[in-house]
């Protein structure tokens, strides 16, 4: 069975060809991850929505408010752009640890948000930067917090009909820095068998706040929120962040499979989000 296919021009005609298709359409934006599945056999859908016509998707705009990135941003955009290399440095590690050049040239932001596996390279740095989705549909528009985004491995509050149209990701304060660490056996060749963000924004030698995001330790990316309320308002000294990393280990929800261990994914919670505290901070200090 073959797949009809369209190509809308406008977010507007999208939603609405999406809704008349119903549940058996299917978004295609770099087709990375749908082409894949689509060739083994593991997709048919009957139609498939093309964005790559709708003006405007592609782009990146920087302004004093913060980034907006279309749906269509692709991971190599973001490593090329300098102030999201210097400012928002998480999605750049992230880029830069992200596939070969081929995938980051094709593969976009919206596309491996909305895949939504729980190894989702582009979610934790989005949500240490407290990034929120603007999701259309054929009802309009609405906003909704990244961390409200993931319900499930590949599934998200996307309903039928709507589309992730794009992100905003508001202007870290001064003093503020974040980061991304991925452990791969072959680094960015790999899935991730752990991922972790940290964003921090220091005040008065002090941790005014800190996000911490993890990946691929549970069924969806997630804040580990009981970590980062230890660290905020306090001086980051290395037994702190220790006794973070320890938290997020406890945090995290992770299972065995063909990668590794729980318990390997567990005790690599603990290392890298030392590591990415120790880093961010020397970051916020102005260090690279
Ligand atoms: C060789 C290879 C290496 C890879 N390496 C990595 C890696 O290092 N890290 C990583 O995280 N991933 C990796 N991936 C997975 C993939 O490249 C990414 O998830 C990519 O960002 C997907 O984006 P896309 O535009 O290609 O999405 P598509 O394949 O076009 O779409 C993915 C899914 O999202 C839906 N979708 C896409 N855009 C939207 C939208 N705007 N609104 C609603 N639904 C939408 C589609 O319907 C589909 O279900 C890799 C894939 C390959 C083939």
């Amino acid at each position: 069975m073959s797949s009809e296919y369209f190509r809308p021009s406008s977010i507007q005609e999208a939603t609405r060809i999406l809704e008349a298709q119903g549940k058996q359409a299917k978004v295609l934006a770099g087709g990375t991850d749908l082409v894949v599945l689509y060739r083994a056999g593991k997709v048919r859908p009957a139609s498939v929505v093309s964005l790559n016509a709708i003006p405007g998707l592609n782009q990146l705009e920087l302004t004093n408010k913060g980034l907006h990135l279309g749906a269509l941003v692709t991971h190599q955009a973001l490593l090329t752009t300098p102030e999201v290399v210097g400012r928002y440095s998480a999605l750049a590690d992230s880029a830069r640890q992200f596939a070969g050049i081929q995938i980051r040239n094709l593969g976009t932001v919206g596309g491996n948000l909305c895949h939504a596996s729980p190894s989702a390279d582009m979610a934790p740095p989005l949500l240490v930067l407290n990034a929120r989705a603007e999701i259309a549909g054929p009802k309009g528009t609405r906003v909704v917090e990244l961390d409200q985004f993931f319900l499930g491995p590949n599934q998200t509050v996307l309903q039928p009909g709507e589309i992730l149209a794009g992100l905003e990701v508001p202007a870290p304060g001064p003093a503020s820095a974040s980061i991304y660490l991925k452990q791969a056996v072959r680094g960015a060749m790999e899935i991730a068998m752990v991922g972790v963000a940290v964003g921090l924004s220091m005040a008065n030698g002090r941790c005014r706040e800190a996000r911490i995001a993890l990946g691929a330790v549970a069924p969806t990316p997630f804040r580990a929120r009981e970590a980062e309320g230890l660290l905020k308002g306090q001086e980051l000294t290395p037994e702190l962040m220790i006794r973070a990393a320890e938290a997020a280990a406890r945090e995290a929800r992770p299972i065995s499979d063909v990668r590794c261990s729980a318990e390997y994914r567990r005790e690599m919670v603990k290392v890298f989000t030392r590591r990415a505290l120790e880093q961010a901070l020397r970051r916020a200090r102005g260090g690279r």
